[in-house]
């Protein structure tokens, strides 16, 4: 990645960003443009590095932040009609750590409305477009992000994935995306969707990025109980060659045929390379989308109760009384997806159902967990597809939320268990459409599963 120096100034890789973010304005990338404030920034940077002050890793280089992520930068909308007007007195963790290192934010980006969505469809703020093909969606939820990166206009971006929203979007766009190990970067100052399966990562060009990335977010955070002590800058890497596993069990007809020919082609790469490719069962990721889809509305409809017109953004006028305040904020402020999740999510917690779905579900977490355990006791890294299909038509499955679920299958199983997953582009439908793969890795495993993807480049 362009680092400001003395012979390119912050200056001006901010301005160019900017110019081509307004270049691309028809993509409905962001929904906020940090004109002033990121070259403000990138002035203060320039005059430290004349001085010849020690700067940052990441001194004057420009990226997008998901609208998910707290900073007094703009909005944190969550891309929601609920928070518009809401800007945050603090500062994420993991946002804060970039800026430490010289970062600028040149604009928040669009996604579906509380990360709730696999095309960016669900935004109040309407599409993103895709990088490769306007008439198809740009994947989601950190849709806005990742065709950011694609196009050129940013180095990196931020993104959240609580069952594919990094990684599949990556993989619509063709870019790399990856989802940490759970708790390896700090939630702290992203809105929540479901604690136990967020993770905060982010969109690269390159592994190399992707590392750099990780080595400065990544780390334990008193203000999040969940991190990991640090891990990523310890890690040991494993010695060449590797055992590569593939699922015997994903149903191969579900997936579309280039995409099993691009794997297929990746597997060959990489028995030439001198790694050996095993099978593996893991029967129990057929539970992975249901179990997914009972726990994690399950901590939407909880994480999303603090909505009620009094603490943040938006508020409904005719409110006689309280009630009617809290009922016709949240009514009008709420996207029919994140209704949806509440109706589910409150559901199958509710006395009379916990048992039949949510305690259910829980278990079936377990056995996923203790299949990846037992899988990463056989080899060292699995190579799935991200998502069944290449980037679909725009407006193809938002009448159909069951369809839009199933955009998940592959991709949701990585987060009930907690392993890192790292989308790396595996060529073009003869479309012209990106197609991705994902590599998954061990808890722990981030930094070395980062180093093999060069294996498939
Ligand atoms: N598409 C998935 C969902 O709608 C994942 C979303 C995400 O990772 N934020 O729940």
């Amino acid at each position: 990645m362009k680092i400001a120096n003395k012979t390119v100034s912050a200056e001006r890789l901010v301005r160019d960003a900017l110019e081509k973010a307004k270049h691309f304005a028809d993509y409905n990338i962001f929904t906020f443009l940090n004109e002033e404030g990121a070259i403000a920034r990138a002035r203060e940077i320039d005059a430290r590095i004349k001085k010849g002050e020690k700067v940052g890793r990441l001194a004057g280089v420009p990226y997008a932040m998901k609208e998910n992520f707290l900073s007094p930068d703009g909005e944190t909308t969550a891309s929601a009609h609920i928070l518009q007007g809401f800007t945050s007195p603090i500062t994420a963790t993991s946002i804060a750590k970039l800026e430490e290192e010289g970062a600028i934010m040149i604009g928040r980006t669009n996604m579906d409305a509380f990360a709730h969505g696999s095309s960016t469809e669900n935004s109040y703020f309407g599409p993103t477009l895709n990088s490769h093909d306007k008439t198809r969606v740009a994947g989601g939820s950190s849709g806005g992000s990742a065709v950011a990166v694609a196009l050129d206009i940013v180095e990196f971006a931020t993104g959240t994935d609580t069952g594919g929203s990094i990684r599949q979007p990556a993989s619509f766009n063709g870019i790399y995306g990856l989802k940490p190990t759970y708790g390896c970067i700090s939630r702290y100052g992203v809105v929540a969707m479901a604690s136990s399966t967020d993770c905060i990562g982010f969109f690269t060009k390159t592994p190399d990025d992707m590392d750099l990335l990780m080595s400065i977010a990544s780390g334990q955070d008193s203000k999040d109980l969940t991190t990991l002590p640090d891990y990523y800058n310890n890690e040991e890497k494993n010695p060449n060659p590797q055992k590569i596993g593939i699922i015997k069990d994903f149903d191969n007809d579900s997936v579309d045929s280039e995409i099993r020919n691009a794997l297929a082609s990746k597997i060959d790469l990489l028995k030439t390379k001198g790694h050996e490719i095993i099978e593996l069962e893991m029967p129990a990721l057929k539970y992975a989308l249901a179990a997914y889809y009972i726990i994690v509305p399950a901590e939407i409809a909880s994480n999303l109760s603090r909505y009620d017109g009094i603490r943040y953004g938006f508020r409904s006028d005719d409110s006689k009384d309280l009630d009617t305040l809290y009922n016709n904020t949240r009514n009008e402020g709420f996207m029919p997806e994140n209704k949806r999740r509440i109706m589910i999510g409150n559901f199958v917690l509710s006395s009379g159902f916990y048992d039949a779905y949510f305690l259910k579900a829980a278990k079936a977490r377990t056995l996923i967990i203790k299949e990846y355990k037992n899988a990463f006791k056989k080899c060292d890294y699995i190579l799935t597809p991200v998502a069944p299909n290449p980037a679909f038509k725009l407006g193809e499955k938002t009448g159909d939320p069951v369809a839009m679920y199933l955009e998940d299958v592959m991709s949701v199983p990585l987060n009930l268990a907690g392993v890192p997953g790292l989308t790396i582009p595996a060529g073009k439908t003869k479309n012209g459409l990106p197609i991705g793969l994902q590599l998954i890795g061990p808890r722990r495993s981030d930094k070395s599963l980062i180093k093999f993807s060069k294996e498939l480049m």
